[in-house]
């Protein structure tokens, strides 16, 4: 009885550590850190397009001449599909955040399923592009969301270094934090645009990232997309 309780509460202890750890091996692989060796870094956004921010997100990253990834939710990109589509022409990398942006740790998987699906319709009819890679809503998985994932092509992604820039501290702040937690091989996950609000304001954002970009090369970082494989 005391070990089947103690059974059960690792169990659960385990399955806790999968839904709420974005990094979590537990239901299957996720991608935390880039791979190669070298002062490398990836920068990714979620939730967007925005059509406020975005715009000013593609131009710094024109600008500085770097290729991000961006994670886009499916009921933003049939609002703004110009915007997923100038991503795919200016060579990002487009990656799938599903459609509705609900947490998914707790979605049966039929509806994770067609969450996945229809995200990844949204961004293939705005782009053309087919995304090879999927972050989850606030990480959150459970025992199939990875494996769902992974049916539909899509490699699972975490990140590395979160600075809370949707909180919008201040653009110096979101600067401070990311210059002072990026490593080699970091993935950083910014927001370009709101997951719950279409309109959000994620202007600190973009207003911040010429001074990560230009800061992070004063230290030496490469920027790269993710690896699909
Ligand atoms: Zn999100």
């Amino acid at each position: 009885m005391i070990a089947a309780v103690a059974a059960g509460v690792a169990v659960a202890a385990l399955a806790a550590h999968g839904t709420w750890h974005r990094n979590s091996w537990i239901f299957g692989p996720v991608l935390n850190r880039l791979p190669g060796p070298g002062q490398i870094a990836s920068i990714t956004f979620d939730d967007g397009p925005n059509p406020r921010a975005t715009p000013l997100i593609l131009d710094a990253l024109k600008a500085e001449n770097v290729r991000a990834t961006f994670f886009v939710l499916g009921r933003h990109a049939d609002r703004w599909p110009y915007l997923v589509r100038r991503m795919a022409e200016e060579g990002h990398q487009l990656g799938n955040h599903g459609y509705w942006h609900r947490k998914l740790h707790r979605k049966l998987p039929g509806y994770v399923r067609e969450d996945l699906t229809r995200g990844a319709d949204a961004i293939e009819r705005a782009s053309g592009v087919r995304p090879a890679v999927f972050r989850a809503p606030h990480g959150f998985r459970s025992p199939w969301v990875t494996a769902i994932a992974s049916s539909l092509g899509q490699r699972t992604i975490g990140w590395s270094l979160g600075v809370w820039d949707s909180a919008r501290p201040g653009a110096e702040e979101i600067v401070r934090r990311t210059l002072q937690g990026m490593r080699a091989g970091s993935i950083l996950l910014l927001h370009d645009g709101d997951g719950y609000d279409a309109d959000g304001d994620r202007l600190q954002t973009a207003q911040a990232l010429p001074a990560i970009i230009q800061g992070l090369r004063s230290r030496g970082f490469r920027f790269e997309t993710l690896p699909i494989a």
